[in-house]
């Protein structure tokens, strides 16, 4: 059973595999070995896999390893596998309602200040005292620390690499995103772009994904990320596109996982990525022509692969 949650040494807190990622691509953590067991007094090392690489896909998505052994008391190797926690035999019961709420991740536009803050333990410090005041700052969470609920996603990215995790442990169809109060669920997330009538779209922002075209634009300030497909207005097509400029990337705290993957897309003979962009699109005149854009605020909102990520029934 993969592990949720680990501490992460480096970072001095609990973390779940997106924001160990996260903090990776910004420097703050530099080891995939630096993590131990969540589980109170446990000194089992744990390893974040694939935290170094710049791709995600059904084979390649961090997930935490353990590679020590557990200790006597810990409660995490005993942790029954996801079906059975969620299926428990008195469907009415409080934990019955504990785990309807668990498995509903929550979608957040905005990161807490905190999210990328270091606090630096100091060497020879008691790592399981460590544990106990970081358990302690998140009160919110009673089951931190044990196999619980990860914590708020607040990247397309990171829907991206949970809807894979959740396909893989067999969770998929029970977990559900919550959006600006609105849940859905993970498996009708995505919207591919394809052809659309703008009026026949939702009225409000939506996760969309498509095959892309990158290139940089006439002033050499910007990727331009344009759809193959378009959307349409009446009969006619729109080109549909979005613009990453390089000072948005600048203010980016994962500018390097953003500049790598987007710089060598861009060198690919080929230059196609597969991208799925938090947005809702809108008409701009430009020369006398319509074209769909979608506006990016922030870098969070965007994901670029090199490869469709996802099962090939989205490849497309
Ligand atoms: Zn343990």
């Amino acid at each position: 059973m993969p592990l949720d949650l680990a501490f992460s040494i480096e970072a001095n807190d609990f973390v779940d595999p997106d924001r160990a990622y996260d903090l990776y691509w910004s420097g703050v953590i530099t080891s995939k070995k630096a993590f131990i067991c969540p589980g109170a007094d446990c000194s089992a090392q744990v390893t974040c896999a694939n935290l170094d690489k710049d791709v995600q896909n059904m084979k390649v998505v961090p997930h935490f390893r353990v590679i020590g052994a557990h200790s006597g008391g810990c409660g995490i190797p005993e942790e029954a596998p996801f079906k059975e926690v969620i299926e428990p035999a008195a469907p009415e019961s409080r934990e019955r309602q504990t785990v309807d709420q668990s498995i509903v991740d929550v979608f957040k536009l905005d990161r807490p200040d905190s999210y990328y803050e270091e606090r630096k333990l100091d060497p020879g410090a008691d790592v399981q005292v460590a544990k106990k005041l970081a358990k302690a700052r998140k009160p919110y969470t009673p089951k931190l620390g044990e196999k619980g609920p990860s914590g708020p996603v607040y990247s397309v990215r990171s829907i991206v690499s949970r809807y894979i995790r959740y396909r893989e442990d067999g969770s998929i169809e029970f977990r559900r995103l919550n959006i600006l109060g609105q849940d859905v669920l993970y498996s009708s997330i995505f919207k591919c772009i394809w052809e659309q009538d703008l009026e026949d779209l939702p009225k409000y922002p939506v996760i969309y994904y498509g095959w892309a075209y990158v290139d940089r634009t006439k002033n050499d300030k910007a990727y331009r990320i344009k759809f193959k497909k378009s959307l349409k207005q009446g009969g006619e097509n729109l080109v549909t596109s979005t613009f990453v400029s390089d000072s948005l990337i600048d203010s980016f705290k994962l500018k390097n996982l953003m500049a790598v993957r987007l710089s060598k897309v861009c060198k690919k003979p080929i230059p196609t990525a597969f991208v799925f962009l938090y947005g809702q699109p809108s008409v701009k005149v430009y020369n006398e022509r319509n074209y769909a854009t979608f506006e990016l605020t922030n870098l969070d909102m965007i994901d670029v692969n090199y490869d469709c990520p996802l099962p090939s029934k989205y490849d497309k």
